[in-house]
């Protein structure tokens, strides 16, 4: 049987990442960059006030640690607007934030700071200021160029862009970005027992779970999903579904169940019948049961039914290949050392285990979620992680450090 690492290796080696396209900015949330991002400008563009103040020459303030200093004022500088003025000594200019610092001044004076006490919207400037307080040059002013230079590289490639990286983005101007087509992937649940969860149950039966945790999954990461729905355990059925994939265009194709030895597992016996099966079983726990192959030429990844199981499974198997697809190169996963609050027993096969996390004088403490039934969702639900149990570990005593995907 492949190991976890094997088995991945195998399976992202049938991937590469999905054909690139440029759109407009605000169609790229959450898409992955296929190029760097280059600062075609500095930021900011222009010398500009980080207060609503006086714009005044750093100099004019010398005096103020003594004695008051008064300066006229000779402009008003709203926010957007060019300043056509040049301070001489002794001049000041009431200034807002954002607004660009005219030639002649270096420094800005808040508003707080100063005789000019009323705030309201509207207030006319005054004639003349005066304040106590000795300024530096350069305060409350944000230089030109100080938060990044043209040339500069932004983003990298292959990050996949966050909110604040749109805003970044739009900062620079870049209306357009070259970012990879997000993935597309087919899935399905199989089981007789499956009903849809607005439908009563009735004996033998259970709402399908599974199809609403890869779902949310795919989207979460950024998918395209075409949801095909439930098949029955039998090989019409099965085929009938996997039939409906053929003539659209897929990365991928992902099932729950159906997969294991049961008398009633016949998603392997399909896809091998259009395709093939590269392996369908993995040395780990829980997961055992995961298959990998294609149908007509598209990759399938057949998880476990088990509703834990088919979580560890996309975790492991699927979360990767996704990345890879989608030209990710940031890991949307990290994994954390932590310390065991309990003795753990495995069987010597990979183990994902759930747990929470919590810090205790600054080490990271585990603790298992109950029992860890493969089909206990609960545990995962209450998990802040997945430890993992290396291969070949039959026991983990207390205190002892394994790593933990962080969920
Ligand atoms: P199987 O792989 O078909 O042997 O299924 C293993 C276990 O997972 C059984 O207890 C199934 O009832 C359960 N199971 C399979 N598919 C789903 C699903 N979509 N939602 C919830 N549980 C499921
Ligand atoms: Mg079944």
């Amino acid at each position: 049987m492949l190991t976890v690492s094997e088995a991945r290796e195998r399976i992202l080696s049938r991937f590469q990442a999905t054909a690139k396209e440029t759109l407009a900015l605000i169609e790229c949330a959450n898409r992955v960059l296929a190029a760097d991002i280059v600062a075609p400008h500095d930021l900011p563009l222009f010398n500009n006030s980080s207060m609503d103040g006086f714009a005044i020459r750093a100099d004019d303030s010398a005096e103020a640690d003594a004695s008051s200093v008064t300066l006229s004022v000779v402009a008003d500088i709203p926010a957007g607007s060019a300043p056509n003025v040049t301070l001489a000594k002794g001049q000041a200019a009431r200034i807002m934030t954002g607004a660009q610092i005219p030639e002649g001044a270096d420094a800005v004076i808040p508003v707080e700071d100063t005789d000019f006490s009323s705030q309201a919207a509207g207030t006319l400037a005054p004639k003349t200021v005066s304040f106590t307080k000795h300024i530096k040059p350069g305060d409350n002013v944000r230089s030109r160029g100080i938060d990044l230079h043209e040339g500069d590289i932004v983003l990298h490639k292959g990050r996949r862009l966050k909110p604040q990286d749109m805003g970044l983005l739009a900062m620079l101007g870049i209306a357009n970005v070259e970012v990879h087509k997000k993935p597309r992937v087919a899935l399905f649940s199989s089981g007789d027992e499956l009903i849809d969860v607005d439908a009563p149950l009735t004996a033998g039966k259970i709402h399908d779970s599974n199809s609403y945790v890869m779902k949310a999954l795919l989207q979460n990461a950024g998918v395209d999903v075409m949801a095909l729905g439930v098949a029955k355990d039998n090989r019409e059925s099965v085929d009938a579904l996997l039939q409906k994939t053929v003539n659209e265009e897929l990365d991928l194709i992902i099932s729950s169940a159906g997969v294991s030895v049961g008398a009633f597992d016949f998603v392997k016996e399909a896809i091998e019948s259009q395709g093939r099966l590269d392996f369908w079983r993995v040395h780990m726990r829980p997961g055992k049961p995961l298959a990998f192959g294609e149908y007509q030429g598209k990759p399938f990844i057949g998880l476990p039914g088990n509703p834990v199981s088919a979580f560890v499974g996309f975790e492991v198997f699927v979360r990767p290949v996704l990345e890879k697809l989608s030209g990710q190169l940031d890991g949307s996963r990290h994994t954390v050392k932590v310390r065991c609050a309990e003795l753990i027993e495995s069987d010597g096969r990979e183990s994902y285990l759930r747990a929470t996390i919590r810090e205790e004088n600054g080490i990271q403490i585990a603790e298992l979620t109950g029992h860890q039934g493969s089909g206990n969702l609960l545990s995962l639900v209450q998990a802040g992680a997945l430890l993992i149990i290396p291969a070949g570990v039959k026991c983990v005593p207390v205190g002892q450090e394994v790593d933990a995907i962080l969920l």
